[in-house]
């Protein structure tokens, strides 16, 4: 059954990707009757806001298929103004009740970006778009006194979080009504894990529900 809520988005989510991580996936909605089902409508339970990094397909780490996720990717999940449309089309015209901001350890473009900070050089091209949009979360970590990249990858995360609201009234709005929850998650790129960084409202479970099922947990090699 599709998720409708919130906490019950998060929980698909959470489900899944446990799957992924103890080698049990089961790869749902990826076969063709599924795929004529879904031909004529979508409804996605989850916007990915997430890096494009390509070690973050979000239909695989969260093991999910065809119609599941309506997924929005730019390098270091920056959130410009198709991004915050993409958000909204979901949000207004699919209902989908859960945007997730999704980010990992190791990020090149925060990377990138702390490195523009160290020099006072902005990559050229419209690179320096990408590294421009990220160097306001290198001045939060500052602030903070937080230096290695994991720390300012949560920060940034959580910031992505913050503009998306800020920037959105349709999602804010959302929020407000109870219609839809905003949550920023990092992932692991060697774990296949992901960790809650940020839960908008604050109120939002960030953890998974007692687990239905208890998959053996497999060696990866
Ligand atoms: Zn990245």
């Amino acid at each position: 059954m599709t998720p409708t809520t919130p906490e019950q988005a998060l929980a698909e989510l959470h489900a899944g990707n446990r799957r992924f991580v103890t080698g049990v996936p089961r790869h749902p909605n990826q076969d063709a009757g599924h795929r004529a089902a879904v031909a004529d409508g979508q409804h996605p339970f989850a916007v990915i806001v997430g890096c494009s990094d390509s070690r973050l397909a979000a239909e695989i780490i969260f093991d999910r298929g065809l119609g599941d996720l309506f997924v929005v990717r730019t390098a270091g999940h920056t959130t410009g103004p198709e991004v915050l449309g993409s958000v909204e089309y979901a949000l207004t015209v699919l209902g989908t009740p859960l945007v997730l901001v999704l980010g990992h350890d190791s990020c090149g473009a925060v990377q990138a970006a702390k490195e523009a900070v160290t020099t006072g050089r902005t990559p050229a091209g419209h690179l320096g778009a990408v590294v421009d949009a990220v160097v306001p979360s290198l001045r939060r970590a500052a602030a903070e006194g937080v230096e290695d990249i994991d720390g300012i990858v949560d920060i940034h995360i959580a910031q992505t979080v913050e503009a998306l609201l800020a920037s959105s009234p349709v999602l804010a709005g959302a929020v407000a009504a109870g219609r839809c929850a905003v949550v920023g998650m990092s992932y692991q790129l060697g774990a296949g894990e992901v960790r809650t960084v940020a839960t908008v409202p604050a109120g939002a479970p960030t953890r998974p529900p007692a687990q239905v099922e208890h998959p053996t947990p497999t060696a990866v090699g």
